[in-house]
Order: C-alpha cells, then structure tokens, then sequence
C-alpha cells in the first residue's frame, strides 16, 4: 500500500496519483503472496469478492465528480471515499463470510450489516476483507482462531496479541489502513501495543453493536485500529452516535472535532492532570523495558507542565477477576445460540436434538471456548457458586464509582497497555492463566465503560526482541476527543513511534 495514514491516501485519491482499485488491488495480491509464503503473516481470513468492484464504483464517483468541479463537495458528504479497512471476523458485513475464528460458523453468511459496516460505507469507505482473531474473541494472542495464529508483522516469531489480531496485523503491516476490531477486556488496545499501532477502545455506547457477535454484552464494545490517533478520528467521526438498532447506543457530545483533530498544544497539556495508578506501577512481571518507556511517555507529559500524580486505587487489584467472572458469565449465556440449528455448522448423526446439540458444539468449538462456557455457567449456578457472580458485579460497581471520582480531578489515566511486549507463538498457549494476565492494564476500562487509546510509545531493547511498547491514555466516558487530541500530540512528536513507515 503506497500511503501510511488517510489523510495522504484521501489527497492522493482527489490528486488522481492513486486509485481507490489500485489500493483494494495491492492488498489482495499481498495477500495472496502471503498466503503461499512459508510462515504466513495470516491477518485476512480472505478478501471479500466485491472490494475491487466497490473501489472502482469509488474511483468513478471521484472521476466524475472532478469533472463537474464538486470533487471537495463529494468528500465532504463521503470523507473516506475510496479508503479500504480491514474488519475482525465477529462484525458482520452483509453477503460475506463470518465465522468469529470458530469451526462452529464455518459456512455461515451475514444476512445483514453491522450498523458500523454500514455507516463506513455510508462514509465512502471500502470493506476489504476479513480478519483473523481469537475464537469468539476469547483470548489475547489469536493464537486460539480455528484457522491458524495471526503472526506479528514486525517478527513473524512474536504473537500479534488479541484478540483482534487480524486487524490489528494488517493495519500495521499497511494491508489496509484502517481497521475495525472489537474489546471485550483489551482487545483492540493490547494488538495495538504489541503491533506497534494505534488502538482506541470508545466509551459503552459509543459505536452501535447492532451486527457485531455479542461475547460479554455489558463490555462489548468496537474499537479502531489505525497509525494515527487523526485516521483513528476521521474513522470515529462517521460511526459514532445513536443507532435505534441498539438501545445501549449514545451520542458523543464533540464529535464534531473528530473530522479535523487538532492536537493538543503545548499550553494545553500543561494544564492537564494525569494520574498514574500506584497498583499498576508495583506488578510482579512487568518487564523493565515496559517501565522504561513508560517512564519516557510521563517525562515527556511532565516536561510539558502536566501535572502527574500517582493515585491509590486499591480496588484495580481486583479487576482481572471481576472481568473474568462477569465475562465468561454472558459469554456462556451468549454462546448458548449456537446449537447446530440456527446458525452455521451442523453435526446430526440423527439421534434427535439432544445428541445434535451436544455434537454440534463438541466439534464446532476450540479447547479455550469450551473452558469458558464451562466456568461461565458454574459462575452463574446458584447452586455452587452464584455468590461469585454477585462479588464480580460488586467489585465492577464499585470500579465503576471509583474511576468517575478519579476523573472529577483528572484528565487521564497513564498506564502501560500490557505489563509484557509480544510474546513468542506457543510460550502462553497452554497456560490459559497467563494469557488472561495479559489482560491486567486493560480490563478496568472496560468494566468502567470508559475509554482508552493504546499509543505506540517505544520499543524494547534488543535482547527482548526490539518489540514495540503500548502505554495508555485512558479518559473519562465520552472523553474521546480529550484521548485523541493527547495522543496526535505525542503521535506529531514521535511519528511512527511503533514501526517506522517506510
Ligand atoms: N483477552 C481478554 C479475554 O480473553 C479480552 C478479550 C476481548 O477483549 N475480546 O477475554
């Protein structure tokens, strides 16, 4: 792909130097040469059928419209005419495939578009094809998607996180230039830290999830994937908003700043207080190069007159396992659809539903799903262990209150994404504890339903691999633009921070 970010590739489409169809037509043959290379990068499950006749409908609308002078009318009414974005395998766009990484969905179709599908669309924007991840987006590596890992694009050796590891790959490896994952408890901001690109995890309600296959309904959410918080901005801009689709859908209050984000300036962050919890800063594991490129992202915030503090939040220690109860309780309720009748995949060896059923979901889900729903629904037996459910959602409530008072007198929450860079393939494959630690740094935004941006602050040093360091912007509920505006600073400072774009 010739261009990095899409403000470049926007002006090139109306100078005419690129077309929309070579774009579509330079990521599929990417990935067709990746597919038959001996270690596949494997970030697009496949490329949907009609991306190529979508973008040349794109580049004719754009011919014409230069013809009759309306060119800066037409973007003004379609921002993202002729911009392809990669979409995580759970966000269902109408006509194609969708499987959530799960043999269970093989050969299932989308009937229908997902509200954000529809609304990028609406915007000009290309669908490109679809992405790998973690099945059901249960996972952080992608390691668990039935169809192989997603590799990282900066060392094939290395996992790309997860969940949305497909997208999160491909953007970084410049296959699309943007990309649509979804967080559950970190899934969008951990792939961007360990893939060297930007992440945002919006507010609950921010982008519908009318078309988006539900995992835990009270976290889910859509996020971006992108190397700039401005691309992250634009994409933003044109599916933030109500939905009636969705009732947990709401308006973000300045919005309005999205389509041309200015970065904070100098000025305005000194005036911002950041609070750095003291819980995050004493993790047993954290790797020293992690602290250090902290260390370097709140020299930079201080340098600037931001006022930095370090805050007591003792109830964080207790996220993860709040997370994992509340989570894998509605992923066992959610989960409970796929059955063998309604959806995708089918096992009847005619002994009746029953034995359907039980078929059904033995070979349709992987080893992870199955633990999941396991515990999920032991969490909600009333019998043995309801209380546990009980104590999750108390200690939620009481993250929840606790981060609306923190954001009374702060601005922003300063935390690293992932106490650990990307780890090798197979080093936490089969220890399911691990991997859910991975998850330590991000779940509390997801149970607060704010928001967070993951930055690509720095790398490690050489003998860890030189692997790109996230660390976090988190802000209050709504306060997109605050995140965004913060990090197209440091993004206008350290461009291309992650993985030089060459
Ligand atoms: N890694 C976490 C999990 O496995 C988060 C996943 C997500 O955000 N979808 O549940």
């Amino acid at each position: 792909m010739a261009f990095f970010n899409i403000k470049d590739t926007v002006k090139a489409l109306k100078e005419g130097t690129v077309t929309s169809a070579q774009l579509v037509k330079d990521s599929i043959d990417t990935f067709e040469k990746d597919k038959a290379s001996a270690i596949p990068l494997n970030a697009f499950l496949e490329m949907y059928s009609d991306a190529a006749e979508k973008a040349e409908a794109a580049d004719k609308e754009i011919a014409e419209a230069k013809a009759a002078g309306t060119l800066d009318d037409l973007y003004s009414k379609k921002p993202l005419l002729g911009v392809p974005f990669a979409v995580k395998d759970n966000i269902s766009v109408k006509g194609q495939r969708l499987t959530c990484g799960s043999k269970i969905l093989e050969g299932y179709v989308a009937p229908y578009n997902a509200t954000v599908i529809n609304r990028l669309e609406a915007s000009g924007a290309i669908p490109l094809g679809r992405c790998n991840q973690d099945e059901f987006a249960m996972g952080s590596s992608t390691e668990y998607s039935s169809y192989g890992p997603t590799r990282n694009p900066i060392n094939r050796d290395f996992v790309s996180g997860g969940s949305s590891g497909g997208p999160a790959a491909a953007v970084s490896a410049n296959q699309a230039l943007f990309g649509l994952g979804t967080e559950t408890g970190g899934s969008v901001r951990l792939p961007a830290s360990y893939c060297g690109i930007y992440g945002l995890k919006t507010t609950y309600g921010v982008l519908s999830r009318w078309g988006v296959v539900a995992y835990g309904s009270s976290l889910d959410q859509v996020g971006l994937l992108a190397h700039t918080p401005d691309d992250i901005a634009k994409t933003l801009s044109v599916m933030a908003g109500t939905d009636m689709y969705d009732d947990t859908s709401a308006d973000l209050p300045d919005s309005d700043q999205l389509a041309d984000l200015a970065a904070f300036t100098d000025e305005e962050i000194s005036k911002l207080k950041i609070a750095i919890p003291k819980q995050f800063l004493e993790t047993e594991g954290m790797l020293s190069d992690v602290s250090a490129v902290f260390e370097n992202v709140k020299n930079w915030l201080s340098s600037k007159g931001a006022k930095i503090d370090v805050v007591d939040l003792p109830i964080l220690d207790a996220s993860i396992a709040s997370y994992y109860v509340i989570a894998l309780s509605e992923a066992a309720s959610n989960l409970s659809r796929f059955d063998g009748i309604r959806y995708g995949r089918r096992v009847d060896n005619g002994q009746g539903y029953d034995e359907l059923y039980v078929q059904t979901r033995s070979e349709g889900f992987g080893p992870e799903v199955k633990r999941r729903i396991v515990i999920g629904n032991y969490v909600l037996s009333e019998q043995f262990s309801g209380d546990t459910y009980k104590k999750g959602m108390t200690v939620r409530a009481k993250i929840q209150s606790e981060m609306a008072k923190l954001f009374e007198s702060y601005d922003i929450v300063l935390c690293p994404t992932c106490p650990t860079p990307a780890f090798k393939l197979g080093q936490k494959v089969d220890s399911p504890l691990e991997m859910y630690l991975s998850d330590l740094f991000t779940t509390f935004v997801n149970l607060a339903r704010i928001t967070s941006i993951s930055i690509p602050a720095g790398k490690t040093t050489e003998a860890n691999g030189s692997m790109p360091v996230g660390i976090q912007f988190a802000g209050a509920m709504f306060s997109e633009v605050k995140v965004l505006k913060l990090a197209q600073a440091w993004e206008n400072e350290h461009p291309g921070c992650g993985i030089p774009l060459k």
